[in-house]
């Protein structure tokens, strides 16, 4: 008899959500010395340049307040905790030079930090992977004086010197760990290494093993806008006999939360209009592809307004209205969508049949994961993983690890992929479960 065909499904079948929010960190607003030093670089560079909304309207800095609360950053971590948001979450260690995080933030209000930094570990941490997005999102910072330079972080080093990279993105990395965060991935400020896509990741993983001995990191740094381009979990430098790989997280939506600078008010429809059927979600999730949403942290708080904060609570109520039951989707965080990214892709997979009726399939990986679901062209009657029976399910909405549900004449099968050779044995037919 034929073997069958076994193939990596979605993770319990369902499509990955994640939000991804930028340019946080603690208690200032980066955004409004974002826009003062590009204004300062401006004058002093290019006095004669037109107005472009891409560097701020310095008209419109009084909307945006110097700092952020820490009330704030509860509020939205834990109504995203009580909802079952995942994503990942900036943590600018030394945003825009003004402060730095392992010196406590001298110059402002130690109570406010350290509620900051409660927030951050114990209210935000657990939903959300928490990344640096490089040094200060401003100017580069020069390692040996730790001067700013003129060059800035995400236009001259679109396309970096090589050479200082690695250290660069060690050093942001380093000020996390000294605040007891391993950071998970990286996030670009801008387009920080987007010209140098290979080298910027190799330097990525680089530093990560370095600072964390983190062998499976991300950085996010592209977004494809659907339909325009389709999301994807690219892994690059993958080294199979070590479990060295490094994704690159994809966003497919543009912030129409209340963007980055916090002044710009966006609109649920553009991610999913009442009735469903439109914005920019529906044709990803359809196409079971991951659906990473891109914000940035001062359009949620909106200078007090919280804008973004409402369209993120409209956008999560009709993504619950099109999965009621929470068979379709499921949110993530953006190392876990990594991780198994990884593991469909470099993980060897050989069935043999059996003797005595049934196959053999193993699971030859460095690469572990949770939940890993594989999709089996037969009605099966029995799996064991490892020698354990699968719990049986009626149900798409019961799938979970270590159970098998059967789905016409295929069968989703899922448990939670170890590091190593797993074996799983499947028949199809009754007669033969016995043996
Ligand atoms: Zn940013």
């Amino acid at each position: 008899m034929e073997n069958p065909q076994i193939s990596v499904a979605n993770p319990l079948l369902r499509t990955p959500l994640s939000l991804i929010v930028d340019d946080s960190c603690p208690v200032i607003n980066l955004t409004h010395f974002w826009i003062q030093q590009r204004q300062a670089w401006k004058a002093r560079y290019t006095p004669n340049a037109p107005f472009r909304a891409s560097d701020g309207d310095p008209a419109k800095l009084s909307r945006v307040p110097e700092t952020i609360p820490a009330d704030f950053a509860v509020k939205w971590g834990e109504w995203c905790g009580e909802q079952g948001i995942r994503g990942k979450f900036s943590l600018v260690p030394y945003p825009a030079g003004v402060a730095r995080v392992d010196e406590g933030f001298p110059g402002y209000s130690r109570q406010e930090f350290e509620d900051w930094m409660r927030a951050y570990r114990e209210i935000i941490w657990p939903n959300f992977d928490l990344t640096c997005e490089m040094i200060t999102h401003t100017h580069v910072l020069d390692l040996q004086s730790w001067a700013m330079t003129p060059a800035w972080e995400q236009y001259e080093w679109v396309d970096p010197p090589l050479e200082p990279l690695t250290d660069y993105i060690a050093t942001a990395m380093t000020l996390l760990r000294n605040v007891g965060i391993p950071c998970e991935g990286v996030t670009s400020p801008g387009g920080f290494g987007s010209r140098q896509e290979s080298a910027y990741a190799q330097a990525t993983l680089d530093a990560a093993i370095r600072v964390n001995g983190n062998r499976r990191p991300f950085y996010f740094m592209r977004v494809n806008v659907a339909p325009d381009a389709w999301p994807d979990v690219p892994i690059w430098h993958s080294q199979k006999e070590q479990g060295i790989a490094i994704a690159s997280i994809i966003g497919c939506t543009d912030d129409w939360f209340g963007n980055w600078t916090g002044y710009d008010a966006g609109d649920p429809d553009r991610f999913i209009t009442e009735d469903l059927q439109g914005g920019c979600l529906p044709p990803v999730l359809e196409r079971e592809l991951p659906c990473v949403l891109v914000s940035h942290w001062p359009g949620f708080y909106f200078g007090g307004e919280e804008v973004g904060l409402r369209v993120l609570q409209e956008v999560k109520r009709r993504l619950d209205r099109y999965d009621p039951d929470g068979t379709r989707t499921r949110w993530m965080k953006t190392s876990e969508i990594g991780h198994y990214w990884m593991a469909r892709q470099l993980s060897d997979l050989a069935v043999t049949p059996l003797d005595a009726g049934g196959w053999q399939l193993t699971v030859d990986t460095r690469f572990p994961t949770a939940d890993f679901t594989l999709s089996v062209d037969r009605a099966l009657v029995r799996v064991q993983v490892d020698g354990t029976d699968l719990h049986p399910v009626s149900a798409r909405r019961d799938l979970r690890a270590d159970t098998f549900w059967v789905d016409g004449q295929r069968t989703v099968l899922a448990f939670d992929l170890r590091a190593g050779v797993t074996t799983a044995r499947m028949w199809e037919d009754a007669g033969a479960v016995g043996v």
